[in-house]
């Protein structure tokens, strides 16, 4: 089973992706920290993001591998919290950007699915170019200042709120206008917005639209 669940920056995919993953007993696929793991390498060797050539190489070279917690490992080193440090979150979508960088990450997801009895798979592109047949597909979204606002709790910078609702406007728009595998909602995907609700919450509606659909397959 492959439930995929793309949207922008801060809509909540992460958490909400994790739950519903636990409750159904699925493996939880963190595709961002892949992207941040490629990013994180290339900044401790010094390269520029914007070198589509030496991204790729760091992306071919670099051993990816989640633990049981969902945590990404570099060449067997965790990378939390590197991962989610400031000079990351900014160049991340630039190194994102290069098609060779995608091409050998989107090959490892669907590897990880492959061999596992199911993912919950989160992202920008997992229902529209990693996971185009997922049995199950959604774009959670919210305002970006509901977004701003969830990440400077998250980040515990209360008053960075408004340069961090700038950078997470930047990211959108860097992740929906790049020419390779560009974040937008797919024809088939559910649309949930997230403003006003909890994570509990949106997994419980997520999960109630799987079983849902689950009983009407099987009649
Ligand atoms: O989800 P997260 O904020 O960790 O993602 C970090 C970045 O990785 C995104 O801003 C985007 O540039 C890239 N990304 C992507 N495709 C995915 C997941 C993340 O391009 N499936």
């Amino acid at each position: 089973m492959i439930l995929a669940i793309d949207g922008p920056a801060g809509a909540g995919k992460s958490t909400v992706a994790k739950l519903v993953a636990s409750r159904l007993g699925l493996t939880f696929l963190d595709t961002g920290a892949m992207y941040r793991a490629v990013t994180l390498e290339a900044l401790r060797l010094g390269l520029d993001p914007a070198d589509g050539a030496a991204c790729a190489r760091v992306a071919a070279s670099l051993k990816l591998e989640f633990d049981a917690q969902g945590k990404l490992h570099l060449d067997g080193r965790p990378g939390e919290p590197a991962l989610r440090s400031p000079e990351v979150t900014r160049a991340v979508s630039q190194v994102s950007a290069h098609a060779a960088v995608r091409e050998l990450i989107v090959a490892q997801q669907q590897r990880i699915a492959a061999s596992s009895r199911g993912v919950v798979a989160e992202g920008r592109d997992t229902t529209t170019v990693v996971f185009p047949r997922a049995d199950h597909k959604f774009f959670l979204t919210a305002s970006s200042h509901e977004r701003a606002r969830r990440r400077a709790l998250e980040l515990g910078t209360p008053q960075a709120l408004e340069q961090i609702r700038a950078d997470i406007e930047e990211r959108d728009r860097k992740d929906s206008t790049r020419a390779v595998s560009p974040l937008v909602k797919a024809r088939d995907a559910h649309e949930i917005l997230t403003d006003g609700k909890s994570a509990e919450d949106v997994a419980q509606q997520l999960l109630a639209i799987v079983s849902g659909q689950a009983r009407e397959g099987a009649r």
